[in-house]
């Protein structure tokens, strides 16, 4: 016997089987069975192993050996050997195979004559499905008209085929790429479209495809890697794009089509709020420093300590390089925040206050952490620290 007899080959369609088991045996450790046929595609030439049931029992792997023997891993007992079972096959997953596999033809097809991009390798996999183009770059439009070509031949319902075509038929055949087997080798023709060898399972007609979608398309590894969805999958890829879109559109209230325009006004609406938040904050820099100077002055002190709630450290920077623009002066500032306490110190021109060594006993003295040079240091210190009390400590 030449391998396990394939039933896929001759209907990809059949989803139920009867056969014989033939042998057990082993695949990775687990244990298998082999039948007598099946219609359980094997996991080969890029696409995925089918999943469903063997006597009941769920089939989790389907593997072809070197002998072309085909493993049905059971996630439960197996069943005799010699016994009858009916083999099912999980229906939608096969389906959606089919439609990827077929899709994949059409589109390395496709590429190859809009952008002379030959297809190296194709991987389907769980959640995306690849084509590897062995050149270094591809043109956009190029790319999209490949889209457009396959869309065009799925609405053109075209009869696919596989057969095994005799030596000389082979010979006479313009296929899009040479056989990787050199005996029994299995061609899908795509109507004239495509003919290529392959052993997968594929749709009937083209239409059957639904619909092709290039989805990204990347260098890698000095190729150009290009990721499309087809079948089910395109659909349920473009329902969710659009759930998300539809919920935009609720959110702005307008119509999905409308969502980019909205989100470049509220982009341009939050650079005009930032720059009032600037301008704002300005201001209020501008006046916490005067007030805050006035009050010193008042005591006849060139030194300005002030707690702030809820400010960031560029507003105290901002509050800081005003008052130090006064000759003799010194700021002790801070910043309660849910992070910590942030402090700020600074002096002008004629002091000679050295505000590294007081932010660094603050923070020996609190543990926190902080430093910096004699005419200007930051820190933080912990939550919950009384930063008007410390100033007068380290400050005697
Ligand atoms: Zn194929």
């Amino acid at each position: 016997m030449n391998g396990t007899p394939r039933l896929y080959h001759e209907d990809s369609f059949l989803h139920a089987f009867d056969a014989r088991v033939v042998a057990h045996s082993s695949w990775n450790g687990a244990p298998s069975v082999i039948l007598d046929r099946t219609a359980f595609y094997p996991e080969s030439g890029g696409q995925m192993a089918d999943k469903g049931a063997l006597a009941g029992i769920p089939v989790t792997d389907v593997q072809e050996d070197e002998a072309g023997a085909i493993h049905h891993v059971l996630s439960g007992p197996l069943p005799p050997a010699g016994a009858h079972v009916r083999g099912e096959i999980e229906r939608r997953r096969r389906l959606l195979h089919m439609a990827l596999h077929t899709g994949q033809h059409m589109l390395s097809r496709a590429l190859l004559d809009v952008a002379r991009g030959e297809t190296v390798s194709s991987r389907l996999g769980e959640t995306a499905c690849t084509i590897d183009l062995g050149v270094e770059k591809i043109d956009e439009r190029a790319l999209a008209r490949a889209e457009e070509l396959c869309n065009s031949i799925i609405e053109d319902d075209l009869e696919i085929r596989a057969f095994f075509p005799t030596e000389l038929e082979l010979k006479s055949l313009a296929l899009r790429r040479e056989p990787k087997v050199s005996e029994n080798v299995r061609v899908v023709a795509i109507g004239d479209f495509d003919v290529s060898p392959c052993g997968g399972t594929h749709c009937g007609r083209t239409a059957q495809v639904g619909l092709l979608r290039v989805t990204s398309l990347e260098r890698y590894k000095g190729k150009i890697r290009v990721t499309f969805a087809a079948g089910r999958r395109a659909f349920e890829e473009l329902t969710a794009h659009s759930d998300v879109l539809q919920a935009l559109g609720r959110e702005f209230t307008c119509g999905p089509t409308d969502v980019p325009s909205a989100v470049d006004k509220l982009r341009r609406e939050l650079t005009l709020a930032r720059e009032a938040l600037g301008h704002a904050r300005a201001e209020l820099a501008e006046s916490s420093a005067e007030e805050l100077w006035a009050k010193a002055q008042a005591t006849d002190s060139t030194r300005v300590v002030a707690v702030f709630e809820d400010v960031d450290v560029p507003f105290l920077r901002a509050v800081a390089k005003r008052i130090t623009a006064r000759e003799r002066s010194v700021v002790l500032l801070a910043a309660t925040t849910s992070e910590g306490v942030k402090v700020l110190c600074g002096r002008g021109p004629g002091s000679a206050f050295d505000c590294g060594a007081f932010v660094m006993q603050a923070a020996l003295r609190t543990g926190g952490r902080g430093g910096g040079k004699p005419e200007g240091a930051e820190g933080r210190l912990p939550v919950g620290v009384d930063f008007a009390k410390l100033v007068v400590e380290l400050c005697i």
